[in-house]
């Protein structure tokens, strides 16, 4: 692979098929439905749609955050798993055993008072109607007052825990209202740590100010993730401010408009105008509205990228204003692009005229400028702010507040949220993974239609959590990796135990010649293991075979039924009809 960045980049080297779908559309399309209703947890919909089709944007957010290395190495970490067992009631310990069962019916023996009379009336006329699918899912009193507060689309407007940052970015921006340019910053943190939260609520309050004191100065946030390419960043910037200049455009055309009529009937209408004649209004008026015949928007593929850069530089410099952009997930795009997008930006305020640009890197990778060109480097990291992880006590304030706004009164148990926060500290700290595991709770609970969310219901999430975790990772591993695995599996199946890189190649090798597949050298197939070992799905440690060498003993870390279906629901691997011949045959000889 080349990098696609400097001059000529085509058609040909994108995913042509689903762009050339949205090349017509500039930009700003709404959330999808199908993203923002995923019903996986892990996943977030992603708050800026950018420039793909729904199934590009729910690829990419299937690959989201990368974290299935981290997550699974630190859930099995004994020494971070003890810091939920400091939560008040213990509540790691002994799941509710004896809850008594009132679920069957939903209204059986102690039912309160407020329940009876609400639903004397419902009751019997669902009983007069034939009950139907959804008379017994409405029947239950329902847990949440609103859930789309747990979701991460959503922006909260308070963010304890992380006034420091917040301040230190005000801090840094408020010169663009003072009209000058604020340096670079850039924010790291690993994910679910409040980098997007805080940056998207520092943003608004900026343009809420700037508009009350009309000072011009506009944020831009992009996405990288889903945008990772440089011709991708630089159209989608450019056909905003397009967008904004056109918006810019038509305000001053109305006012002129206005003008010239006012003062066609009376000259005096011109006093306190930068005009001395109704001609030279009009002469504004022609040459704003050919500007904005001139705007062309940036297609998603097709330009060079010198073309893209100069709409875009032309656009952001159509008139005076300070602008900052803000690029979420940087590192995705320097790992996926290089740094030339960043080294443009970053150099773009020695040649505008008219505006200033200023950047907000956010990155998950605490070292990824290591991989940036130095001038990049330094230019960008003039403020540096770090998000450190939650510890448990900050994510229980974190989630009280939420749980205010998304429940109704009183339906968590006192250990609820301590256990959701025990649980997600033990995931470096992720606030992300607190909420899921809140409203997932929830969910459940809602499912089973008790009265409260309870700690049995937080445990259950977590089981649901870290299966989906699995399934998704699994589901997206390449057919190579997952005949290993499903190798893996059968062997385990048999009961073989101290599984070695040998066996698991021999199977391998079957299941390849089973369903024509390219067949892997010994090699290859060990660093698949050892991959599979980082994405937490297999366990393989190396022992010593005194003289003959060493090898690798592996296990697998995952549930074995639903990961063998997971694979088998794959066209390819599912092509395997019996394996257990062939399986059987290893005992033979
Ligand atoms: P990051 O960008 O660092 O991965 P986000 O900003 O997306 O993390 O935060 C993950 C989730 O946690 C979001 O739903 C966000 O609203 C929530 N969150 C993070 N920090 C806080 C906080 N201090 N207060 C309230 N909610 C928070
Ligand atoms: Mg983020």
């Amino acid at each position: 692979m080349t990098d696609d960045s400097t001059s000529t980049e085509t058609p040909a080297d994108e995913d042509t098929d689903d762009e050339r779908d949205v090349s017509g559309s500039t930009e700003h399309r709404e959330p999808d439905s199908d993203v923002s209703s995923n019903p996986d947890p892990a996943v977030e919909a992603p708050t800026d749609s950018g420039d793909r089709s729904p199934d590009e944007l729910v690829d990419a957010t299937l690959s989201d955050e990368g974290s299935p290395v981290e997550t699974g190495g630190s859930s099995e970490d004994g020494t971070a798993a003890s810091e939920g067992d400091t939560a008040d009631n213990s509540p790691l310990a002994d799941v509710g055993t004896a809850t008594a069962d009132r679920s069957v019916d939903g209204f059986s023996g102690d039912v309160d008072l407020d329940d009876l009379d609400l639903d004397a009336d419902s009751e019997s006329e669902a009983d007069e109607a034939s009950r139907g699918l959804f008379d017994d899912l409405l029947e239950g009193e329902p847990i949440f007052e609103n859930k789309e507060v747990l979701r991460p689309s959503y922006t909260p407007h308070k963010l304890p825990h992380r006034e420091d940052q917040i301040n230190n970015m005000a801090t840094i921006l408020v010169t663009a209202l003072r009209g000058d340019t604020p340096s670079n910053i850039l924010i790291y943190g690993k994910t679910g740590t409040g980098k997007t939260a805080s940056a998207k609520f520092v943003s608004e309050e900026l343009e809420t100010t700037s508009r009350k004191y009309e000072v011009p100065c506009e944020v831009e946030y992009i996405n990288c993730e889903v945008t990772d390419t440089q011709y991708r960043v630089l159209a989608q910037l450019a056909n905003k401010f397009i967008d904004k200049n056109e918006e810019y455009i038509e305000e001053r055309l109305d006012e002129f408009e206005t003008l010239r009529d006012e003062a066609a009937e009376d000259p005096d209408a011109l006093a306190d105008s930068e005009f001395d004649s109704v001609a030279g209004v009009e002469t504004e008026i022609r040459d704003l509205e050919d500007d904005l015949e001139e705007f062309e928007p940036v297609p998603m593929t097709g330009w060079p990228t010198d073309r893209v850069y100069q709409t875009f530089f032309d656009a952001v410099d159509y008139h005076e204003r300070v602008v900052v952009i803000m690029l979420d997930e940087i590192d995705k795009l320097v790992e996926k692009s290089g740094d030339d997008t960043l080294y443009n930006l970053s150099r773009m305020n020695s040649e505008l005229e008219n505006s200033r640009v200023s950047i907000m890197g956010i990155s998950n990778d605490l070292k990824f400028t290591d991989f940036l060109d130095p001038r990049v480097k330094s230019s960008l990291g003039e403020e540096e702010i770090v998000f450190p992880p939650y510890d448990a006590t900050q994510l229980r304030d974190i989630l009280q507040h939420r749980s205010e706004i998304a429940f109704k009164p009183e339906i968590l148990t006192d250990d609820v949220i301590p256990l959701c926060a025990a649980f997600a500290a033990r995931e470096h700290g992720d606030a992300r993974r607190a909420l899921d595991l809140l409203r997932t709770a929830g969910e459940l609970a809602e499912r089973d239609r008790t009265e409260n969310v309870e700690e049995k219901h937080v445990r259950h999430a977590q089981e649901k959590i870290e299966l989906d975790r699995v399934v998704e990772v699994v589901r997206t591993l390449p057919t190579q990796s997952k005949l290993v695995l499903y190798a893996t599996i059968l062997l385990e199946k048999n009961g073989v135990h101290n599984i070695n890189t040998g066996e698991v190649f021999n199977i391998y090798k079957r299941l390849c010649q089973e369903i024509d597949a390219d067949v892997l050298t010994q090699r290859r197939v060990t660093d698949l293991i050892s991959e599979l070992d980082m994405l937490g799905i297999v366990n393989a440690v190396v022992v010593s075979k005194g003289r003959y060498g060493r090898t690798k003993e592996i296990s697998l870390s995952v549930p074995l039924d639903e990961t063998e279906a997971v694979l088998l629901s794959d066209s390819r691997v599912g092509e395997v009809e019996d394996a257990q011949p062939f399986v059987q045959a290893r005992f033979d000889n």
